[in-house]
C-alpha cells in the first residue's frame, strides 16, 4: 500500500487483510520521514524505538486474535504540547527545551488503550500562539504543497505532516483556530470539539476555557474515528463532559441531512475575505444544494467583536497558565546569572520565552490588573456571551453554519511577522467558534461547518456526505 493512500480506514482495512503489519507500516513510514522531512520540518522529535515497541504490540494482539479495532497500529504525530510519557514536550518553546514528559495526556492513555502508535511530536507556534509556526523556537514549518508559503498555526506541524503524508492522522489542539486554520492551509481536515468533549488533561495549556484537542486527518471519516476514541468523561479535567458520543458520528442518513437546514451568516462573506475563497465556498453551497439542503442567509450581528473579545480573554488566561513556567521546574535554564530568586525569575523568563510569548503575557496581565479588569477583562466576558447568544438564536431557526476558515490564502514567510494585528487578523473566522464552546470541522476547499454543542455529528455527517459525492463525481 502507498503511504499517500493510507488512510485510518485503509490502514485498518490492510491489517485485517493482512496485506501488511504494523510494524512494516511504521518502519516504512519512519523511512519516509527520514526523507522527506527534511523539507518541512513538521517534526520535533521522534521516538521510533517506542513506535516500534507499540507497533510490535499491536501485531501481536492481532496474531492472538485479539482482533483489530479501528486505531490498532494506527502510525500518529502528536503536536508538542500534548504529553507523551518519556518523550518530549517542548511546546516549541525554549522554557521547555528538555523537558521530558512524566505521564500521558488523557487522550494519549485512551489512544494507547485502542492501540495506536505515536511516531512523534510536532511543530508549533511557542506555546499554541501564533496563527504560521513561524513562532516556534524551533525553525519553521513549511507548506508541503509550496515551501515558500506558511502551513498555518499553531498546530502548523501536526498538519503538515499529515498533508505530506508522514503520518496517518494527527492531534493538534485549538484555541482560537490552531487546528482548522493550518488544516485550510494544508488542505486537510480537523475537527474541533465541543468545549468540553475532549479532556484537556495533560495539554499544556494556553487559555483554558478556550482550549480543545481534536484531530487533523485526510478525510472526515477518519476525523470521526479519532475524535470517538478521544472523547469522554474524565475526572481529571473537570470540565470534560459525561456525552457519549457514538455511531451517528459516522452513520449518515441521506435523508436526515436533506431535511437540514445550512445558515450562512452574512458577517462571514464580508469584503475582508479573500474573493477566491468566498468564490470556493459559494460552490460548496451550490453543490450541497443540488444535493437538496436547503440554506438560509443568517446574521450573527456580534461578530466584529469576536478578535478583540478573544484578544482579550485568551491573554489573560495565558498570563495565568504560564506563570508556572520560572526557568526552574520541567526544564531547568541553565547559565543564568542571578542576585536573588526575583533576579532568576525575571532572567529565566527573559529569556526562555519568545516574543510573541512575552507580548501575551504583558498583554494579560494588563487586563486583569486592577482598575483595567472591568474595563477590559469584565467588558470581553460579557461581549462573549453576546456572542454566545448570536449564536443560540441563530441555532433556532438552523441546524449547522456554513463559513469560510480563513480570510486569506496561505500566505509567505515573514508576510505578517512584523505586524502581530494582520496575524491576529487570521483568526478572525475561527475565534467566534471557541468562543462559543461550538464544535466546528474545516475541510477542502476552505469551508468550516459549525455545528451546536454537543451536535458534532451533524457537522461529520455533512462533511463527509460532501466530500463522497466530490470524490465520486
Ligand atoms: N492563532 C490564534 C492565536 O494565535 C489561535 C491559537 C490557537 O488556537 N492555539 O491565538
Amino acid at each position: 500500500m502507498h503511504l499517500h493512500d493510507l488512510t485510518i480506514k485503509k490502514f485498518n482495512q490492510g491489517l485485517v487483510n493482512k496485506e501488511f503489519t504494523a510494524l512494516e507500516m511504521v518502519q516504512q513510514l519512519y523511512k519516509f520521514i527520514e526523507k522527506e522531512d527534511k523539507k518541512i520540518n513538521s517534526y520535533l522529535s521522534l521516538d521510533k524505538e517506542a513506535a516500534y515497541l507499540q507497533a510490535e504490540a499491536a501485531d501481536l494482539a492481532i496474531a492472538k486474535g485479539k482482533g483489530v479495532g479501528p486505531l490498532t497500529g494506527v502510525p500518529l504525530a502528536i503536536k508538542d504540547n500534548i504529553l507523551i510519557a518519556d518523550q518530549p514536550a517542548t511546546a516549541a518553546s525554549k522554557m521547555l527545551e528538555n523537558y521530558t514528559a512524566t505521564y500521558d495526556a488523557t487522550v494519549i492513555r485512551k489512544l494507547r488503550n485502542e492501540g495506536a502508535v505515536f511516531l512523534g511530536k510536532t511543530n508549533m507556534d511557542e506555546f499554541a500562539m501564533g496563527s504560521s509556526t513561524e513562532n516556534s523556537a524551533f525553525g519553521n514549518t513549511k507548506n508541503p504543497h509550496d515551501p515558500k508559503l506558511v502551513p498555518g498555526g499553531s498546530s502548523g506541524g501536526s498538519a503538515a505532516a499529515v498533508a505530506a503524508h508522514l503520518a496517518v492522522a494527527s492531534l493538534g489542539s485549538d484555541t482560537g483556530g490552531s487546528i482548522r486554520q493550518p488544516a485550510d492551509f494544508c488542505q486537510v481536515v480537523a475537527l474541533k470539539p465541543t468545549y468540553g468533549a475532549v479532556s484537556r488533561y495533560g495539554l499544556i495549556a494556553m487559555a483554558s476555557s478556550l482550549d480543545q484537542i481534536g484531530p487533523i486527518t485526510k478525510n472526515v471519516e477518519d476525523a470521526a474515528t479519532l475524535f470517538q476514541a478521544i472523547s469522554g468523561h474524565d475526572e481529571k479535567d473537570a470540565t470534560s463532559s459525561e456525552v457519549i458520543y457514538g455511531d451517528e458520528l459516522s452513520n449518515h442518513k441521506i435523508e436526515k441531512l436533506k431535511k437540514m437546514v445550512i445558515g450562512l451568516p452574512k458577517e462571514y462573506f464580508d469584503k475582508g475575505v479573500d474573493k477566491e475563497i468566498i468564490k470556493k465556498v459559494k460552490k460548496v453551497v451550490k453543490d450541497l444544494e443540488s444535493l437538496g439542503i436547503k440554506f438560509k442567509e443568517i446574521s450573527l450581528p456580534h461578530t466584529k467583536y469576536a478578535i478583540s473579545c478573544y484578544y482579550i480573554i485568551m491573554p489573560a488566561e495565558v498570563s495565568a497558565n504560564l506563570a508556572r513556567f520560572d526557568g526552574i521546574r520541567y526544564s531547568p535554564l541553565e547559565g543564568v546569572k542571578a542576585k536573588n530568586l526575583a533576579d532568576l525569575y525575571l532572567k529565566n523568563r527573559s529569556k526562555g520565552f519568545g516574543k510573541e510569548v512575552k507580548r501575551r503575557i504583558m498583554l494579560g496581565t494588563f487586563v486583569l490588573s486592577s482598575g483595567y479588569y472591568d474595563a477590559y477583562y469584565a467588558k470581553a466576558q460579557k461581549v462573549r456571551s453576546l456572542i454566545k447568544q448570536d449564536f443560540d438564536q441563530a441555532f433556532k431557526d438552523v441546524d449547522v453554519i456554513l463559513t469560510p476558515v480563513s480570510p486569506t490564502k496561505p500566505f509567505k514567510f515573514k508576510e505578517k511577522t512584523k505586524d502581530p494585528l494582520s496575524m491576529y487578523m487570521t483568526d478572525v473566522l475561527t475565534v467566534p467558534a471557541n468562543l462559543a464552546g461550538l464544535p466546528a470541522l474545516s475541510m477542502p476547499p476552505g469551508f468550516q461547518l459549525i455545528g451546536q454543542h454537543w451536535r458534532e455529528a451533524d457537522i461529520l455527517n455533512i462533511g463527509h456526505y460532501y466530500e463522497h459525492v466530490q470524490n465520486s463525481g
